[in-house]
């Protein structure tokens, strides 16, 4: 059961054993608590397969109990006494579930719900839009790309980041849709922008796992848009996250292969936070790697973090991969990252994510300029 829980979590994890039957897991900076629910989700499918004992199959039911820091308490104490009572209650419910300690989660899937609910039409009414944030050569900050990311325009809460509501349009299988709505309008912005500021201008696309586990065919007809549109395959840069190498599903590897057939490049978002594993970037002809935010961030001529970088720079060029680095925001960081040889930048301090108007500003500018 050990093992089979440390499957469920990352390294970064803790699972101990705290005695007899129970086990206790802390998990560390999550971006959201939605990712609770499906390492719980795992965990409870993980425990339910059957143990072999020698000729015997032995299956085993699993409750959990789930509480949050700093939410429900700050002391280890109290939070342990939570996950116990939590842990009851998914018994109480007939076991093989989880549940949670506080009312301020229960409040969370609620809102959970209204959102599934709220994005189910959402792309029909047209409430999504893409801004666009320049990729730039980082020794003479020229414009060579633009990365697309979208946005919600709620009807009543408002502007909603995609770092809450991307991984629900993933869950509720509305991802693909507004997927392939993404690739379409940016594509079309792609291509007027080459006619009318630079024939050499790319666009960078984001693309979840779900995009290409689905069965249909959206992604197989982008080539065909394109030749539409008149626009080469290498004109588009499509982002794909490391998590989704491993496993290395087959129809994963078909749509990759698929798109390099085609010319379009792609690029590895948030390198270093995953597995970064090197065997990939060849398996799957990776173009580009995006160094994580999180290692640009704190760099400084002294820091571990500029160590990572460089040989993370290194190693890509070896493999003849370009290297991009994300969240760039001060001139320090651009200058160690140029001294150590990296291809382009994005970040504040170049431009944050603006609107197609304002993007066209900034050619307009860089234009005069050149
Ligand atoms: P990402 O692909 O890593 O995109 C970069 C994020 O970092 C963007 O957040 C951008 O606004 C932000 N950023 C850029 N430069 C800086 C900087 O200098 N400092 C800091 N602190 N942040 C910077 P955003 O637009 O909120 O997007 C969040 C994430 O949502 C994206 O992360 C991406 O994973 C996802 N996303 C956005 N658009 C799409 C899309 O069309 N499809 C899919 N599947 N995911 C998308
Ligand atoms: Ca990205
Ligand atoms: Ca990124």
């Amino acid at each position: 059961a050990a093992q089979r829980l440390k499957e469920c979590i990352r390294e970064v994890d803790t699972v101990a054993r705290l005695g007899g039957d129970e086990f206790t897991i802390i998990l560390g900076n999550l971006d959201n608590t939605f990712c609770v629910e499906r390492i719980a989700n795992e965990v409870l499918k993980k425990l339910a397969e059957p143990y072999q004992v020698t000729q015997k199959a032995v299956y085993i039911s699993t409750s959990i109990g789930i509480t949050l820091y700093p939410d429900d308490s700050q002391h280890i104490d109290t939070l342990l006494k939570n996950a116990d009572q939590a842990m009851y209650a998914a018994k109480k419910e007939g076991r093989n579930r989880f549940h949670y300690f506080t009312a301020s989660i229960h409040q969370h899937s609620l809102q959970r719900i209204q959102l599934i609910n709220d994005l189910r039409g959402a792309l029909q009414d047209q409430q999504f839009t893409l801004v666009y944030q320049p990729i730039v050569a980082l020794h003479n900050s020229a414009i060579c790309k633009a990365e697309a990311l979208i946005r919600w325009q709620h009807p009543q809460r408002g502007l909603v980041s995609p770092l809450e509501f991307i991984h629900i349009a993933e869950e509720a299988g509305y991802i693909v849709g507004i997927g392939d709505w993404v690739f379409r309008e940016a594509a079309k912005q792609l291509s007027q922008w080459r006619t009318n500021y630079d024939m050499n201008l790319n666009m960078s696309i984001n693309t979840s796992p779900a995009q290409y586990q689905d069965k249909g065919d959206t992604m197989a007809q982008w080539a065909s848009y394109l030749e539409e549109l008149k626009l080469p395959g290498s004109a588009i840069v499509v982002e794909i996250t490391e998590g989704m190498l491993m496993g290395s599903n087959a129809d994963i590897t078909e749509k990759l292969l698929s798109f390099r057939d085609k010319g379009i490049q792609v690029a590895l978002d948030d390198f270093g936070t995953g597995y970064s594993s090197l065997s990939y970037l060849n398996k799957f002809d990776i173009d580009f790697i995006k160094i994580d935010q999180s290692f640009v961030r704190n760099l400084s001529a002294e820091s571990s973090d500029l160590i990572l970088c460089q040989a993370i720079i290194i190693m890509a060029h070896k493999l003849g991969l370009k290297v991009i680095a994300e969240g760039v925001e001060t001139e320090a960081q651009r200058q160690l990252l140029i001294e150590a040889n990296c291809d382009y930048g994005q970040g504040y301090l170049f431009s944050k994510p603006v609107s197609t108007e304002e993007f066209e500003g900034l050619m307009k500018t860089q234009a005069l300029q050149m």
